[in-house]
């Protein structure tokens, strides 16, 4: 691995060993049952930590198996996760996905990306974080902040989420690829910033590309 690249991943680790974790992540490591984790997940997608944090602990009071969530019924788990962002949309396949679990695996999550990528609305991103978090298996989960973060360190090249995943593939060690989510995501919900990066105060300034930034605190 590039000597850059191991800098940049252990002031990573230093920096976010301080921040607040990411809400799927804390969930996975306080509760052992990856249901709960693919549907925060889900929740998650297009909408705000905090407000994917409230709606799933709401919901999660009400139901925490997939028989439980077919009972509650769909305007139920639609009034319990609202406002996350296409909260009808979202029940609807929480629904879906509970009544496939109950049939065809006994409730139970399988561990496939491909299997968890045919339930509706888990795409590559939600399917890889469950694959990591809950069972350990390697895979990188590439949403928005992984992506921006890594193309603004120059550790990638990439114009989108799959070629980002590609790519890290490529450079950071396997033992790194769950973490790297969790480092990310925290980073760049707190530090490196969607619009205005905080490159001021950030540990990464002098290793940093900034490639793409325009506008920084
Ligand atoms: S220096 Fe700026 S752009 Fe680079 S990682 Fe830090 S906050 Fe992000």
């Amino acid at each position: 691995m590039e000597k850059r690249i191991v800098t940049v991943l252990n002031l990573l680790k230093r920096e976010t060993a301080k921040l607040p974790l990411p809400w799927v992540t804390e969930l996975a490591k306080q509760e052992k049952k990856p249901y709960l984790v693919l549907i925060a997940a889900l929740l998650s997608v297009r909408t705000k930590d905090n407000t994917t944090k409230r709606a799933s602990q709401r919901l999660f009071t009400r139901a925490t198996t997939p028989q439980e969530m077919l009972e509650l019924g769909y305007r139920t788990i639609a009034q319990l996760i609202y406002p996350v962002g296409f909260y009808h949309q979202k029940a609807e396949n929480i629904l879906r996905i509970s009544q496939r679990l109950c049939n065809m695996y006994k409730g139970r999550i399988p561990r496939q990306r491909d299997v968890l990528m045919s339930f509706p609305g888990v795409g590559r991103k939600v399917a890889n974080l469950v694959l990591g978090l809950s069972f350990g298996l390697p895979a990188i989960c590439v949403d928005t902040h992984v992506h921006r973060i890594s193309n603004r360190l120059g550790i990638i090249n990439t114009k989108d989420v799959y070629s980002s995943e590609r790519e890290l593939e490529k450079v950071i060690p396997r033992h790194l690829w769950v973490e790297l989510n969790t480092i990310m995501v925290s980073f760049g919900q707190h530090v490196c910033l969607p619009r205005r990066p905080l490159c001021s105060q950030c540990c990464l300034s002098r290793v940093c590309l900034k490639k793409g930034v325009e506008n920084f605190h």
